[in-house]
């Protein structure tokens, strides 16, 4: 192997083209390397339209950035013809080593896309010595053609989530395969609620789906997603997930005791203490003791926090029609706890909402998919929102999650 075939290894250059020039130039640090490339005189090439061959019309000096070559940069120089077809005009040709309208090589966006999958974006581009905006436009790219190709003709139950790329900002949803194990994720939209199910359903239509198909859907009990699901997938059936019961009364148990810290000092550790499983997770010596004061002191965050904690007795219920008894049980039970105390208003509209949901929420006792999956997708979340950091806005947040949880992951690797 000659020096000159060495130079281009992985290039993808054939006839007509060929290498004619190759120098490092000493004046840059680092040293950049250029490659020369050209065709053979009187060569016909591909009308980028209809692949006739025809012959040049002019020629345009082009530039591609390509892999460094050791520590030294590379570029790769060509004129390049505009071809005359009779059909079509005069049509810039394409080459065979970059893809039209990239200013770098298959090559260093093949090598570009490998990091991008291992690590945060910012850190590859570092690596490869280009700007994140300009790897972040060819992941996009990528990962957008891998999108237009997703078949979603077998799809029958998805599971549905929003997300913000920011905290409180820029809302998008998820929609994910509730059959799929691994690489779930089938569209992302920006937004929240009602609008985003018509973008799914236009999607699916766009992918060989029918929204007739989808018999099932999971989610949280937002009545936009409800209301949006009625209208754009008629034959669903809507399963709410255990996980956003429990985030329902976590949540009112958490404003509970942010209202009554404004008007009495909790015990230190109290926030921990009652946000998390009393069982499951292993409480701190700290905040066992910030409980039994909590109890002792008759604080009202402690009364919903026995309400959170409480419906555990529901999930263990082992048939529906167990379900909807402990479901009645457990309302009558805490409205009692509640009681007209003004600070446990939040908890009151948990109950409610659970009221109003019973059903959705004994379905899951009959529904085949497991709500692993949708308590999944948090740390899918966190992941995207990491690996984007530095330049995150909603497009580059929606990227990452088709990247690293959705077909399109496994057809870069592929590229
Ligand atoms: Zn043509």
């Amino acid at each position: 192997m000659d020096s000159q075939q060495v130079l281009l290894l992985g290039l993808g250059i054939e006839a007509p083209w060929k290498l004619v020039d190759q120098h490092l130039d000493t004046d840059k640090q680092p040293h950049e390397l250029h490659l020369e490339i050209r065709a053979g005189r009187g060569a016909k090439y591909a009308c980028p339209v209809c692949g006739r061959e025809c012959p040049a019309h002019d020629f345009q000096e082009k530039t591609w950035c390509h892999l460094n070559f050791f520590q030294h940069h590379c570029y790769v120089h060509a004129s390049v013809p505009r071809v005359k077809c009779p059909e079509h005009g005069v049509k810039l040709a394409e080459v065979p080593w970059a893809r039209k309208g990239s200013a770098f090589t298959l090559l260093f966006e093949q090598a570009a896309l490998a990091l991008a999958r291992e690590m945060p974006v910012n850190a590859a581009a570092r690596i490869i010595g280009i700007t994140d905006k300009r790897l972040w436009r060819i992941i996009q790219h990528y990962v957008g053609q891998a999108v237009a190709d997703f078949d979603l003709s077998n799809v029958k139950a998805v599971g549905l989530d929003e997300t913000a790329s920011k905290r409180g900002h820029n809302y998008v949803t998820v929609f994910i395969d509730m059959e799929r194990r691994s690489e779930p994720v089938l569209f992302v939209t920006p937004g929240k609620g009602k609008e985003t199910l018509k973008q799914f359903k236009g999607f699916l239509e766009d992918h060989q789906g029918r929204p007739e198909q989808i018999r099932e859907v999971v989610c949280d009990m937002s009545p936009a997603f409800l209301s949006g699901i009625e209208a754009q997938l008629p034959n669903a059936q809507v399963t709410v997930d255990w996980f956003h019961i429990v985030q329902t009364f976590t949540r009112a148990l958490d404003d509970v005791r942010k209202q009554e810290s404004h008007i009495a000092p909790l015990p230190k550790h109290t926030r921990w203490a009652v946000l998390k499983n009393a069982i499951a997770d292993h409480l701190t010596v700290n905040q066992l003791n910030a409980l039994g004061d909590l109890l002792a002191q008759g604080f009202d965050t402690v009364t919903a926090w026995r309400v959170k904690e409480r419906l555990k007795w529901i999930r263990q219920a082992r048939t529906p029609r167990a379900a909807r008894w402990r479901i009645t049980r457990f309302i009558n039970y805490a409205s009692g706890l509640v009681g007209d105390s003004h600070l446990l208003e939040p908890v009151r509209k948990a109950l409610q909402t659970l009221r109003t949901h019973a059903e959705r929420v004994i379905r899951r006792w009959t529904s085949t998919y497991t709500n692993a999956r949708m308590e999944g997708l948090n740390s899918l979340f966190q992941a995207a929102r990491a690996r984007a950091r530095g330049y995150r806005n909603t497009e580059t947040f929606i990227t990452m999650i088709y990247m690293i949880a959705s077909p399109a992951g496994s057809v870069l690797k592929s590229i």
